[in-house]
C-alpha cells in the first residue's frame, strides 16, 4: 500500500502560501507508517514548530492499473475519506529553501490521517463535493472538489503514469485555503457534505 499524495491543487491555497499555481500536478508520497486512522489523537512530534493541518478529500484506488486512459478513470476509485495531511511547515520551508526533499516534513509518522471511507454513491461528484474543518469548533477550512485544478479522474490517469496504481492505495487530492497551526489540546474535525468523519485531538 501506498499513499500518494498531490499537493498545490487548489489555487487559493497555492497562493496562500506564496506558490505558483502548477501546470501539471505535484506528487509526493507517504509511508504506511505514516496513517493514522480511527480517530486516534496526534501528538506534535518535537521536531517541529509549527505543525499544520491540510484537509483532503482522500481516494482509496480499487483496482490494480497503469497508464489509466481517461474513459476509465472512475472505475479506479469507488469510496472517499476526509484526510489530514499534516505538515511540518517550518522544516518543509527549510526544504524547499534548499531544493531538499520534503519528507521529513510531510511523511513522517501519524501525518496521514485518515477517516473511515464513505461511498462516492452518497454524494453527487459532478455537483461538486463540500468538504469543511473545524478547528476547536470554527471552520478553518471550507472546499469544495468543484475547484480541484486538477480533477479526481486526471490525477487517476497522470499518477499512473508514473506509478502503477494498486488495490488500496490512497491519494490525498489536495487542501484548499485556510491552512494553518495546531497546539496541544486543539480539536479538529472533519466534514463530507454534513457527515462528519474526522475528530483528531492534538496532543
Ligand atoms: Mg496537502
Amino acid at each position: 500500500m501506498k499513499i500518494i499524495c498531490i499537493g498545490r491543487n487548489y489555487s487559493d491555497h497555492a497562493k496562500e502560501l506564496n506558490n505558483p499555481v502548477p501546470t501539471k500536478p505535484l506528487i509526493f508520497m507517504k509511508p504506511p507508517s505514516a496513517l493514522l486512522v480511527k480517530n486516534k489523537p496526534m501528538y506534535i512530534p518535537d521536531f517541529t514548530k509549527n505543525l499544520h493541518y491540510e484537509a483532503e478529500i482522500v481516494l482509496k484506488v480499487c483496482k490494480n492499473g497503469k497508464h489509466v486512459q481517461a474513459e476509465f478513470a472512475k472505475k479506479y476509485y469507488k469510496e472517499i475519506a476526509f484526510g489530514i495531511d499534516f505538515t511540518a511547515r517550518d522544516l518543509q520551508d527549510q526544504c524547499k529553501a534548499k531544493g531538499h526533499p520534503w519528507e521529513i516534513a510531510k511523511a513522517f509518522d501519524n501525518s496521514a490521517a485518515l477517516s473511515e471511507f464513505i461511498s462516492l454513491k452518497k454524494v453527487n461528484q459532478a455537483a461538486g463535493i463540500k468538504f469543511q474543518m473545524k478547528k476547536n469548533g470554527e471552520v478553518v477550512q471550507d472546499g469544495n472538489t468543484k475547484d480541484l485544478i486538477f480533477d479526481f479522474d486526471f490525477l487517476i490517469c497522470y499518477v499512473s503514469k508514473f506509478f502503477k496504481l494498486q488495490m488500496g492505495d490512497y491519494i490525498f487530492t489536495g487542501t484548499p485555503a485556510g491552512v494553518g497551526p495546531v497546539q496541544i489540546g486543539d480539536r479538529l474535525e472533519g466534514f463530507i457534505e454534513e457527515e462528519k468523519l474526522m475528530d483528531c485531538n492534538i496532543k
